[in-house]
């Protein structure tokens, strides 16, 4: 038992919730229980591209027919004052820590586009979902663009372009290339990952002027006190780039809990186009929750 524990159910409203998130949110969910300690529901809203509001409440309804319960959340009167928990209304922690990762140097600009990346000859694939690992293009013109301007006083949206001018540029973060990042997971162990090589200096913030997930993540797990995240195993090389975050900001990360990617009979992970494996239509189709969770535990 831990009463200090304080986990998170941390969903975005691009799309149906599905048996795949249901199963990660139980997890979390029976740890935080197992602790003694507090759940809290994040809506990941930030990206007003992809998600569509009316999802909201649907996401939130769909949650609690499950059986999820969370003490603190967009529907719950905020009593720790950490809030909001909505991600759209957080924009200040965001800037803030953005501000904070350009004043030391973290971040730089870059105004390559993705047909750029994918271009550059030496852009072998990360791992895992963020695409081919930065070639590094824009990095060495930092120099010569923090010469040419005030760091602290210009407001990111009117950053000089370098070689796109008519774009605003993509921030990223420098990773220590050839550090090996290492954390203990509470699930899958010991992880190492070295910088540079399993993944590349990756975007806190993009040209269309909203907070890239690893950002807005770090800062919203710390900002509310996160003591355990658990989340997909597809985050595993995530978690690393984000301690890197953590560090920069002078931030204490949370320990990790990473569960193993719900397959379909394909072997392939489920996603949001499994609208069959939606919560929403397993509902339809009478199934309860219990049944739900126990095929998952024989299976
Ligand atoms: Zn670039």
């Amino acid at each position: 038992m831990n009463p200090q524990y304080r986990g998170r159910l941390a969903p975005s409203p691009t799309g149906l919730l599905h048996l795949g998130h249901a199963r990660t949110f139980w997890v979390a969910q029976e740890r935080a229980r197992a602790n003694g300690g507090t759940l809290i529901l994040r809506n990941e809203d930030i990206d007003s591209t992809r998600f569509r509001l009316e999802f909201v409440p649907q996401m939130i309804e769909d949650l609690r027919w499950f059986g999820f319960e969370w003490q603190e959340g967009p529907d719950c009167p905020d009593k720790s004052g950490l809030g909001p928990y909505n991600q759209s209304e957080r924009r200040s922690f965001y800037t803030a820590a953005l501000e904070k990762l350009r004043t030391g140097g973290f971040v730089y600009p870059c105004t390559c586009s993705r047909k750029d990346i994918r271009d550059a000859a030496s852009a072998p694939n990360a791992g895992d979902d963020e695409g081919p690992i930065y070639p590094g293009t824009c990095r060495n013109k930092s120099d010569e663009w923090r010469v040419a301007s005030d760091v602290t006083a210009a407001p990111v949206t009117s950053s000089p372009a370098i070689r796109h001018p008519s774009r605003p540029p993509n921030w990223r973060f420098r990773v220590p290339d050839g550090e090996t990042i290492s954390f203990t997971d509470g699930n899958f162990g010991e992880q190492k990952f070295v910088a540079g090589k399993d993944f590349g200096d990756f975007v806190v913030w993009r040209h269309d002027d909203v907070p890239a997930y690893q950002l807005a993540c770090v800062v919203d797990d710390a900002a509310m006190q996160i003591t355990e995240v658990v989340r997909g195993a597809d985050l595993l090389m995530s978690t690393a780039r984000q301690i890197l975050l953590y560090r920069a900001l002078g931030l204490t990360p949370p320990a990790f809990y990473h569960c193993a990617l719900m397959l379909d009979e394909e072997g392939k992970r489920l996603a949001k186009r499994h609208d069959a494996l939606s919560l929403r239509a397993l509902r339809e189709q009478g199934k309860t929750p219990e049944s739900l969770r126990r095929d998952w535990e024989d299976g």
